[in-house]
Parts: structure tokens; sequence; C-alpha cells
């Protein structure tokens, strides 16, 4: 549904010559929620805007469904207004002087050929009641709550009936919990609709929960594309592994390759610790390991099957509310492990820990 090709852009600043997108590839399938996650200054912005016909790209070719909206190579770039996209931003840009159904007419009104007024007042009555703002319509924008003003800006967006609707961080202006409601209903609402969604996000939570598939950005380019599971669970480099939650690093080197259901062994500074099949890593090679600190399990000594795991020594302990951080020194370096609150765990006591050879990642870089 949106195929982004090669797509290059060069920015002519103050600070000189800026490559803000440097050989982005997506291939966004019809009703499919994409998710574009990165720092702040890795590109994803500059990759929608291409998208969106905002900005210029200086090299690349773009489709939306099966139109060709910008092709460099052929000089061809087709205006915003006649790409078949809704748009949300973090601004909302709404209309501030305009009442509810008026913001969300706008779109109706700027359309060519001109929509007649009758299947205006239809259009924007259903897309407000879609986004559950039915009621609204005479008030002004402006007294409207954060959240309201959000799902106002997702009505515009939608009452063009486009195919594709792209996010920049909209949900950015709301607070957590909030925040946290609507990832859901956001995400129900386009999946119902049966839009195609590109949706650029600097916060792993929100591209986690709601994205069919991420592609992790760094300095221009993807550095991962993957389900959110896979991205969390098999993170191919240090810099996603870290971006994505909380992780434990070790170098190592491998002693045993892992061959079917038989694991693979790598020594680090942890001491031995063994991978799976999925994890590829030929005998002798040198690697870094990354293991969840929720997948780092303490044994208490004399509990079933702790009798042969590496003991290490618990150093300090962090309450978090629904869980406890747990630093614990194992062989000659620590690690962090997120236990339930109920087990008891003492600091300065020797405890096991376990480490499932499904739970290892071998990262790339
Ligand atoms: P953020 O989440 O902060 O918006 P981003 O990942 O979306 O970050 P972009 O906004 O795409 O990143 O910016 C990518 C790079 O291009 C940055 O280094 C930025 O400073 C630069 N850049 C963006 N727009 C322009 C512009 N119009 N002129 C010059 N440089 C720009």
């Amino acid at each position: 549904m949106i195929g982004i090709h090669d797509l290059r852009v060069r920015f002519d600043s103050d600070k000189g010559l800026v490559d803000a997108v440097q050989g982005v590839n997506i291939d966004v399938k019809p009703g499919e929620f994409y998710t574009l996650l990165g720092p702040s200054g890795c590109g994803k912005t500059t990759t929608l805007r291409c998208l969106a016909g905002l900005e210029t790209p200086t090299g690349g070719r773009i489709t939306i469904g099966d139109t060709v909206v910008h092709d460099t190579k052929r000089g061809l770039t087709i205006p915003t207004h006649k790409r078949d996209i809704g748009m949300v931003f973090q601004s909302y840009a709404i209309w501030p002087h305009l009442t509810v159904f008026e913001n969300v007419a706008f779109p109706l009104r700027e359309a060519r050929p001109k929509v007649p007024e009758a299947q205006i007042e239809a259009r924007v009555g259903k897309a407000l009641e879609l986004v559950q703002l039915g009621g609204y319509e005479s008030r002004p924008a402006p007294f409207l709550s954060g959240g309201q003003q959000q799902r106002l800006a997702l009505a515009r967006a939608i009452v063009r009936e486009a195919s594709v609707v792209l996010f920049d961080e909209p949900l950015s202006n709301l607070d957590a919990k909030l925040r946290a409601e609507t990832r859901l209903e956001l995400r129900h609402l386009v999946k119902r609709l049966g839009m195609t969604a590109l949706y650029v996000t600097h916060d792993q939570t929100e591209a986690l929960t709601m994205a069919d598939r991420v592609a992790v950005m760094r300095d221009g380019r993807i550095v991962q594309e993957a389900t959110p599971t896979e991205i969390y669970k098999r993170p191919n480099s240090r810099f996603v592994a870290s971006f994505i939650g909380q992780c434990n690093f070790a170098d190592g080197t491998v002693t045993a390759a892992a061959r079917g259901a038989e694991p693979g062994l790598i020594d680090t500074a942890w001491g031995p610790v063994r991978f799976d099949a999925a994890a590829d890593a030929a005998t002798g090679a040198k690697v870094t390991i990354a293991v969840r600190p929720e997948n780092v399990r303490l044994v208490a000594n004399g509990t079933d099957g702790a009798a042969d795991v590496p003991q290490g020594e618990v150093i300090d302990t962090v309450f978090l509310g629904e869980s406890v951080e747990c630093r614990v020194r194992l062989g000659n370096s620590d690690l962090v492990a997120r236990i339930h609150p109920d087990q008891p765990v003492e600091e300065g006591k020797a405890i096991g820990v376990m480490i499932r050879p499904k739970d290892v990642a071998i990262l790339s870089t």
C-alpha cells in the first residue's frame, strides 16, 4: 500500500549539509499499522513528510496504492492535496477560530471537485461519531480537552476516507494515563476503518503496543524492521536492544555453536552462558549477548533445580511497586534481574542465577 524505495533527503542548513534520510526502504501492506521508531533527529519525521508531500526528497521513489507520488529520477511529484492520505500531527493543527464541525469539514471544503453540502454534513457527522465527539459539533475547537482535540484531529484525518493515514507523534501532548488509553483506541479505530497507518514515534511503548511492524531508525537509516515481539526478543544490535527497554549486555566468545535442540555455549564475564539455535553464532566468534532483566531468574539455594545453577551475590535491590530490580554479581560482572516483589531476596546473600538459552539474544553490532 505504501512503498518507499531508496529514499534520500539532504538538507542544506546553517550547520552545513545534513543527510537526514540515507536510503530508506519501506513496504507497508494494506491494512497494516507500521511504526517508525527512533531517537530525536534520526530522520523519521522527514521520512513521513516526504510521504505526505511536505518535503521534497533528494532521491528515491514513493508509491501510495498504485500511484507513484514521487520519483526523483523522473522529476515527478504529486502535491499533498492530491495524495490519498489523512494526517494527524503532534500539534493537532486545529483551527482555533472554527467550530468542531467546521474543523472536520475543512478538508472536504478544500477538495476539488467540490463535495456537496449534504454529503459534507453526513461525512463529518459519521467521522465525529467514530471518534466519540458526536454532539460537540457547534463547540469552538479550543474549548475541547487535550484528549478531545486529539480525537478531533483524528476525525479530520479520516473524513476524507483516504486509504492511508499518517501520524506524527500524535499522543505526545496527552498526559500519561490518557496517552495509554488513546493508544489502543486509536489502533482499534484505524483497524476498524481498514486504513493503512504509518506512525512516527520516539516512544518504545507506543511502538510495541500499537504496531503490526516496527522499523527502528538511526542516523537516517532503518537498522531493524520486525514485529514488536521479534524486535523486543531478538534485537540485532546493542542500539536497538537498549533503545527498546532495559537490557544486560556481556561480551564473549562462542565455545560451541548451537546444533538443533542442543544449545550452544558462550564464555562471558558472567561465566558460561547457553544459547539456542535461533541465535546464529559460529564456534570461535566474538559476540555481544543481550538478556532482558525479566528473563534473569533468581533461584534460592535448596529449591528445585537450583543445584547446578551458577551462584551469584545480591548486591542491591530497588523496589519498583510491581517488581523489584536486583543487581547481582555473577562471575566477574554484574547484571540486573527483575523479579516479583513477593520473592524473598536479601542483599549480600548468595543466589542461583538462571538464564534460559531462548532468552539470550546475540547481537551483530
Ligand atoms: P524528532 O523526533 O526530534 O522530530 P526525527 O527523527 O523526526 O526527530 P527529523 O525531524 O526527520 O528527525 O530530522 C532529521 C535530521 O534532519 C535532524 O538532524 C534535523 O536537524 C535535520 N532537519 C530536519 N528538517 C530540516 C530542515 N528543514 N533543514 C535542515 N535540517 C533539517
